[in-house]
């Protein structure tokens, strides 16, 4: 390959604008799209302007040495990869349906066999049927957040509620925060109180989620910011714990500052959002299934039982949108190596497949990259769900294709046991099923 820089080298890194190519010394770039495809570049403050007016951009590949010559700081984005559309009708998203006057407040939901928990701002958690209209108090909780909080990078301290599948548990917890307590909701009675050492515990969403191994409810959550614990939420008796401090190695899991957990559908597999020093955002998977048949064990050792995964780092950026598509493959929301440069987009990997990457590294297999998808992630379906932008968009996520959107639409929780995607506003919910179901045809 004849290379712009006119070296007899390999084409290194992406293509570059000519001031950057001639550059004797370190230009801050930004990333353009060129909206073929996901084909991208780096140009120059100059070239910037010309790819904002819409006006050609030339760009070639340059070798390794000529790169590092003047490859200086990533400063932004400009352009938007491809989106390939397929859309056809979809059904929209049903009518609002008003929580009950004595809710007051609602700040969060959990959807559960029984019904929907609301989590009243006053600490309340109700069970409501939206069918019925029933509304009954089954716990009070007394987490809250600190008034005199002050938020990280525009993440304020938050209350969610979490629910175990078939209702027996919910937890109250302070993303952003450090403190949060287990409930048991049939006698209202808190069984665990939730603390850990609050070490940048302002940087990430509060890791817990419930799950069920042998036939019992578990509860997963943070204990300290590197260190993540699997508990019995009915007496507060470990299920699974990572081997403690002492027997801290230079092992990879040990340096991860915990964050938003997401469970496979099956519960087979879990992944933290969350990150490392410099700071780097740095999702990553392990095999939960092993841990809670091993324990401490299945840290240890060469090639570790537990399969932790390390995902692409991105330079400065986490709490993105994720979702398990199945056991296997985990989707990533957001195209990009650094927080300046990222744009809407998935990146989907099989987490049980390494490749080589080059350079010594190996990686979890990338099976598809596509623009568009940005926002909330939700699957279900085989398919991926976005609720970012405009609303609601339904993503072939092998393809890459957008097969629907339902405008206006902006689901923030899913309903696995209705299999609904829910939108929680103010005054109620909106639901609609989540599927990519085309409308029915009414041309015929
Ligand atoms: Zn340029
Ligand atoms: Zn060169």
């Amino acid at each position: 390959m004849e290379l712009a820089c006119g070296h007899d080298a390999p084409p290194y890194d992406l293509p570059v604008c000519e001031h950057i190519r001639t550059a004797a010394e370190e230009v801050d770039f930004s990333i353009h799209y060129t909206g073929r495809g996901l084909e991208h570049r780096r140009i120059c403050a100059l070239c910037r302007q010309d790819a904002e007016q819409g006006w050609p951009v030339a760009s070639g590949r340059i070798c390794e040495d000529c790169s590092d010559t003047s490859y200086g700081s990533v400063v932004g984005s400009v352009g938007r990869p491809e989106v390939i559309d397929a859309s056809r009708p979809v059904p929209g998203a049903g009518p609002l349906v008003p929580f009950p006057a004595e809710a007051g407040t609602v700040v969060d939901l959990a959807p559960t066999e029984q019904g929907l928990l609301l989590l009243a701002a006053d600490g309340r958690i109700l069970l409501w049927d939206p069918e019925t209209g029933s509304c009954a108090e089954k716990a009070r909780s007394t987490v809250t957040v600190r008034a005199d909080a002050k938020p990280w990078c525009g993440h304020k301290e938050t209350l969610r509620l979490h629910a175990s599948r078939n209702g027996r548990f919910a937890a109250v917890a302070v993303d952003f925060g450090g403190t949060g307590e287990v409930l048991e909701l049939e006698a209202g009675t808190v069984t665990m109180e939730l603390r850990h050492d609050n070490y940048h515990s302002d940087t990430v969403p509060y890791s817990l989620l419930f799950t069920v191994h042998g036939g019992r409810d578990v509860v997963v959550h943070r204990t300290r910011w590197n260190r993540i614990a699997a508990t019995d939420p009915a007496t507060g008796e470990p299920v699974a714990l990572m081997p403690r401090e002492e027997e801290e190695t230079e092992a990879a899991w040990t340096h991860c500052f915990y964050g938003a957990l997401h469970l496979s559908p099956a519960g087979t597999r879990i992944a933290s959002d969350g990150w490392m020093w410099h700071p780097v955002g740095q999702p990553v998977t392990w095999d939960l299934a092993r841990w809670f048949a091993e324990g401490e064990a299945a840290w240890t050792g060469e090639t570790p039982a537990v399969d932790f995964v390390r995902l692409p780092p991105v330079a400065y950026h986490w709490n993105r949108p994720m979702v398990w598509l199945d056991e296997d493959r985990f989707v990533l929301g957001g195209l990009g190596e650094d927080d300046e440069a990222m744009v809407p987009g998935a990146r989907v990997f099989d987490v049980t497949r390494s490749v080589d990457l080059g350079r010594l590294y190996s990686g979890p297999d990338e099976t598809a990259t596509f623009g568009g998808p940005e926002g909330r992630f939700f699957a279900a379906d085989g398919l991926l769900f976005s609720a970012g932008g405009p609303g609601l968009e339904i993503w072939e996520p092998t393809s890459g294709a957008r097969i629907g959107s339902v405008p206006g639409f902006h689901p923030t929780h899913h309903d696995p046991v209705r299999n609904e995607l829910v939108q929680l506003t103010e005054e109620g919910i909106r639901r609609r099923p989540a599927t990519g179901t085309p409308s029915p045809d009414r041309t015929g």
